[in-house]
């Protein structure tokens, strides 16, 4: 008796999960056609982008110059992997942040240094809105009144088009399937770097600690410590705390949300 109880769910189960990976074949794993597609894009990508990296103008790219060169089936083939919507396609758990308005005005931050390993590496630049970068630097203020340190930004703003060329490039590292690059990179539209009214800052602390390797590495730093405690009252707030479901906890990464009661008013 027992057994059959536990043997009716296990196959229900079974069957559940099989349609639900039959349901999303079509967009996961890339077809031997779109990965060839794919390749083609990257290629002619491989040009030009890595020197819009280099002199820093990368974060602000348009879909017009991410679509410059290619042809239809490329062009469709990228609106098709644009529509997808990983609320529905895997577990992702955020929410849909919208398209930015065209003609934003950015701050380029510009020349910040840190002391990694004993060298002064210089981070590339990075872009944000006037009044979350204000926001920062009396964040950042504060904390070094505190502290003796602050914290750099090591990525703000990325606009859409550079979040789905960073997407594609890291897809064939994750074996062309859309799901798994999805689970480290954000589809366009669902990352709140991409956001400026939510702006995401990830930040890393002036030896060069972003917890890349080790999460703990930038969860232990007193900078984490700081911002758990104060970043609140200068607009800026945890996007993915630690155990909380379906989200990876990212310590570094805080969006600024001003509409919190207890944001200090500018001086
Ligand atoms: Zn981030």
């Amino acid at each position: 008796m027992k057994r059959a109880i536990f043997f009716f769910p296990a196959f229900f189960f079974l069957v559940l999960s099989f349609s639900a990976q039959a349901a999303e074949g079509d967009w996961n794993l890339l077809s031997e056609g779109e990965k060839e597609l794919l390749s083609g894009v990257l290629q002619k990508w491989e040009i030009w982008v890595p020197a819009r990296q280099k002199d820093g103008t990368a974060p602000l790219m348009t879909y017009e110059e991410l679509y410059q060169g290619l042809n239809e089936d490329e062009v469709r083939f990228l609106d098709r992997v644009r529509a997808i919507d990983p609320r529905k396609s895997f577990d992702f758990q955020g929410e849909y942040l919208g398209a930015p308005e065209p003609g934003i005005p950015f701050v380029k931050i510009e020349g910040q240094t840190m002391q990694k390993n004993g060298e002064t590496v210089i981070l590339d630049p990075q872009y944000l809105t006037a009044d979350v970068y204000e926001a920062y630097l009396r964040m950042n203020e504060a904390m070094r009144k505190d502290l003796g340190v602050g914290l750099l930004i090591e990525s703000g703003y990325r606009s859409h088009a550079y979040q789905l060329y960073t997407f594609l490039f890291y897809t064939p590292k994750h074996g062309y399937a859309l799901a798994e690059t999805g689970q480290w990179v954000a589809i366009p539209g669902y990352s709140e770097h991409g956001a400026p009214r939510r702006q995401a800052l990830d930040f890393i602390n002036e030896k060069g600690i972003n917890g890349e390797d080790r999460v703990e590495d930038f969860e232990e730093l007193p900078e984490y410590a700081w911002l758990v405690k104060n970043a609140a009252r200068f607009g800026f707030e945890l996007s993915y705390p630690r155990s909380q479901k379906g989200i990876t906890f990212e310590p570094w990464h805080w969006r600024y949300n001003p509409s919190s009661e207890t944001v200090q008013k500018a001086a």
